[in-house]
């Protein structure tokens, strides 16, 4: 049996930071990675995505309930960098109130103003001249978007004609208006949390990184966590924790390691005959997710994503790539994006509006249509649909229900519509509606509440970005406290996307990045103490 000081469960965005950021201080570090190397060529270049998302061993390929009984595909990262070696790519922190939110739920000491050092130590932005809010030397590189299609200048101009500000850096000072994307890239290549703060720290002899390792239960004595039993190569292994067991594995992946491993709600965890170490409640329940409703038109006049991912077009980009490293093959999916209110009454950005100058053919997941086309897709960015994620048996392989209830408050309908409303606004616009021949999804057809309740209904889905699984605070339904220790048990905590309370205004890679710093930073203190 092996031994460490920490072991951390999943390499994922927060796993990778948490791992790199401890084997600083000499302590020996092991990293357990249920997934391989991340040595395939499609995570490296951005817009391989579209060939990971349904990937058969990157990617753990979950399914949640959907709408009108749908199954909604949920991919996840299955390797070095999980879900950052196969995620868009985009560099959302959020809004400053969704963190004071959190500190005024209770979680103590993740204000904006307590997480903004962590956002800065993370990142090296070179454009990042704010020194108040942008940081420069940190392993995960942020780029700004490199323009090479017309079409997402001209959308920005007409977001700006229908009344959005424009924000040179929306992970600045104000976040409310319209701006181009930042990604996590390095130069042409992706910049996932493998590739930067687990690259730097490979070096260290005290990191040991296992691949292809399934953690598959984790071990206690009484109600301390002393290490991980996992599966690689066929055999099974054990491993023990000196100091603390670190779970990161992801929103859907920790809740349910917690629950075979008998931490979560009692009576679940009974009816699937799994012996009881802590009765959690909130183990699995507060899932929130971004479920997005797309707009699409026919684009004439100009070029698309849709041209450039085929033949001729395609062979060009890929030795523009591969000469001079720029070009479409270097952005992953949203150019720009508007952070807006659904209502005067909201005190910050509800709704955030992600433009593709691409279409995506409805009938082939994953695929771009043939004809040119540009979509934004509406998102209600801080949803009040809870879900969960429950273990069906005692099998660490047997993938867990995941059911998100997308759309079942009312609420989340209203924001969506005024999305809706506030897209057609914008491709209204001269600047933008020059190049539309037709909106093609919905449609002009589709215009009456109804009609756009059942259209999101019925073709909605994911942006990818579940939390809130185990949910940090105090109360019945908290999974850990505000430093991250599963309540009721030593030496083990949860660091990554599944300990937000509530969903940040924006992508959840970044944040979760943040939570990997600040979780890390917890860990040393409390060991050193
Ligand atoms: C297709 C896609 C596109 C996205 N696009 C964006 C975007 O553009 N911008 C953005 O901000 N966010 C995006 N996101 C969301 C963002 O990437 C995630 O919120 C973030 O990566 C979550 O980080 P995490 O550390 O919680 O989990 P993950 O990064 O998913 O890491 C979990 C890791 O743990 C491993 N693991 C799980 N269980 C075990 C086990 N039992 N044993 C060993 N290892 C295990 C997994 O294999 C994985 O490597 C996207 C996500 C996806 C899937």
């Amino acid at each position: 049996m092996i031994e460490a000081d920490y072991v951390v469960v999943g390499a994922g965005s927060a796993g990778c930071v948490v791992a790199a950021r401890l084997s600083e201080t000499g302590a020996q570090v092991v990293l357990l990675e249920a997934g391989p190397k991340d040595s395939a060529l499609w995570i490296h270049i951005p817009a391989g995505i579209l060939k990971l998302l349904d990937h058969p061993v990157l990617n753990w390929n979950y399914a949640a309930a959907g709408p009108n009984q749908r199954s909604i595909h949920w991919p996840r990262g299955k390797t070095l960098g999980g879900s950052s070696s196969i995620n868009g790519m985009l560099y959302v922190r959020g809004n400053p109130a969704d963190f004071d939110g959190w500190a005024q739920m209770g979680c103590r000491g993740w204000s904006f103003d307590d997480v903004l050092p962590y956002f800065r130590k993370s990142e090296h932005y070179k454009q990042g001249d704010d020194a108040e809010y942008r940081g420069k030397g940190g392993p995960l590189k942020v780029e700004d978007y490199r323009t090479i299609l017309p079409l997402t200048h001209k959308f920005i101009e007409a977001a700006q004609e229908a009344g959005h500000v424009f924000r040179k850096d929306l992970n600045g000072r104000e976040q409310e208006g319209v701006g181009y994307s930042q990604m996590t890239r390095r130069g042409r290549w992706r910049g996932s949390t493998a590739q930067t703060f687990l690259r730097e720290a490979r070096s260290r002899d005290n990191l040991r990184v296992e691949t292809e390792a399934l953690a598959s239960r984790l071990v206690f004595e009484g109600t301390r966590c002393v290490g991980v039993k996992y599966r690689q190569y066929g055999q099974e292994q054990e491993i023990r924790a000196r100091k603390e067991v670190i779970l990161s594995g992801g929103a859907i992946n920790s809740p349910h390691l917690l629950q075979i491993s008998g931490i979560g709600p009692a009576a679940h965890l009974q009816s699937i005959g799994v012996p009881v170490v802590a009765d959690l409640l909130g183990v699995g329940g507060n899932l929130q997710d971004h479920y997005v409703t797309r707009v699409s038109h026919r684009v004439s006049g100009s070029v698309s994503i849709n041209t450039l991912s085929r033949g001729i077009a395609l062979a060009g980009q890929v030795a523009r790539f591969f000469t001079v490293g720029n070009g479409a093959l270097t952005f992953g999916v949203t150019t720009a994006q508007v952070f807006t209110r659904s209502s005067p009454e909201k005190s910050s950005p509800d709704l955030q509006l992600l433009f593709t100058p691409a279409s995506y053919d409805n009938q082939k997941f994953g695929t771009l249509e043939q004809q040119d086309g540009m979509t934004v897709a509406v998102c209600p960015v801080r949803p009040d649909s809870r879900g969960t994620i429950m273990a069906r048996s005692a099998d660490p392989w047997e993938k867990p229900l995941i059911q998100p209830n997308y759309l079942s408050d009312p609420a989340d309908m209203r924001v969506t519509m005024a999305g809706v409303r506030f897209t057609r606004e914008i491709f209204a616009q001269r600047p933008i509606a020059q190049f539309s021949t037709v909106e093609t999804m919905p449609g002009p057809a589709i215009q009456t509440e109804d009609a756009l309740l059942d259209y999101a209904k019925q073709t909605g889905t994911t942006i990818y970005h579940p939390v809130g699984t185990c949910r940090m605070g105090d109360g019945p339904s908290a999974v850990v406290d505000s430093r991250l220790r599963v309540h009721g048990i030593h030496g083990l905590r949860v660091i990554d996307a599944s300990v937000m309370p509530t969903l940040t205004t924006g992508n959840t890679n970044a944040p979760t990045i943040m939570i990997g710093e600040k979780g890390a930073d917890m860990i040393k203190a409390d060991n050193a103490a």
